[in-house]
């Protein structure tokens, strides 16, 4: 690995409005759909949410899909009312950019910026991420070594932002049992090797709703600062990965469990 790095393991807390990102302990649950749909599922979402315990409401406005012919996300629109219904409830929105050209419209309204899987080797757009001080959730390359996405994180933090939230959401490994292997070891060594904050994400990790409750368990078992967890006011009518995603009930039974 290359000698000089700015990420050194020294402890780094990311501050998003009142929540201290990287204590550990209370758990931060960064909860919503995997696409924002319309208006009225994303705020029937947020007050569910709420209710139940949330810190941060997600919501995908531009999805990166493998198919062109699936739903492509509401784009600025969703947006909109992600942030109505972040404000609504009185909690801080994260959704992803794919693409630079969008980068001041998402760091207007959203709190924190993820950069998806598919585009943790996206240099020229983790530099562009690099030059905001915005908070930047960093989730794993599904084939990114570990040393691979250190130095995505690294360089975010040399392009001048080291509020960077990782995010472990599995690697694709030769089992396709679960839709991805979910790597627990990647938290305790990513928070030495950068200091960063980390989140683990079960939903997108592992594919199954049914091991979503056992690995968010024992993600923060191994020190993980947080989750981010698939919900939907109705799973089997949702427009992206309703078969991972979570009802209210579901959801609320694992923030009682943890
Ligand atoms: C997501 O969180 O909406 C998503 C697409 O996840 P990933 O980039 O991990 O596949
Ligand atoms: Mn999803």
């Amino acid at each position: 690995m290359s000698e000089k790095r700015i990420l050194t393991g020294e402890k780094i807390i990311v501050q998003v409005g009142k929540l201290n990102i990287g204590e550990g302990y209370p758990p931060i649950y960064m909860s919503g759909p995997c696409s924002v749909e319309s208006k009225e599922q994303i705020l029937e979402t947020a007050h569910a949410l709420k209710e139940i315990g949330v810190e941060v409401l997600r919501g995908g406005v531009f999805k990166p899909r493998t198919s062109p012919y699936a739903f492509q996300g509401l784009g600025i629109e969703g947006l909109e009312y992600l942030k109505e219904a972040g404000e609504a409830v009185g909690v801080p929105i994260v959704t992803e950019l794919m693409d630079e050209g969008h980068m001041d419209v998402i760091s207007e309204y959203a709190d924190i910026i993820q950069i998806g899987s598919r585009n943790m080797f996206n240099y020229s757009l983790l530099k562009a991420v690099g030059s905001l001080d915005k908070p930047i959730l960093l989730k794993r390359g599904m084939c990114a070594t570990i040393e691979e996405w250190i130095m995505a994180a690294e360089y975010i933090a040399a392009y001048g932002n080291k509020n960077i939230i990782l995010c472990e959401r599995g690697i694709r490994s030769f089992d396709t049992y679960t839709r991805n292997t979910l790597d627990l070891a990647a938290v305790p060594i990513m928070q030495k090797e950068t200091g960063l904050p980390i989140i683990v994400d079960p939903s997108h990790g592992t594919g199954v709703k049914e091991l979503i409750a056992p690995m968010a368990k024992a993600a923060l078992a191994c020190g993980a600062d947080g989750l981010m967890i698939e919900v939907h006011p109705n799973p089997s009518c949702a427009l992206s990965d309703g078969h991972q995603s979570l009802t209210f009930q579901e959801y609320e039974k694992i923030r009682k469990a943890i």
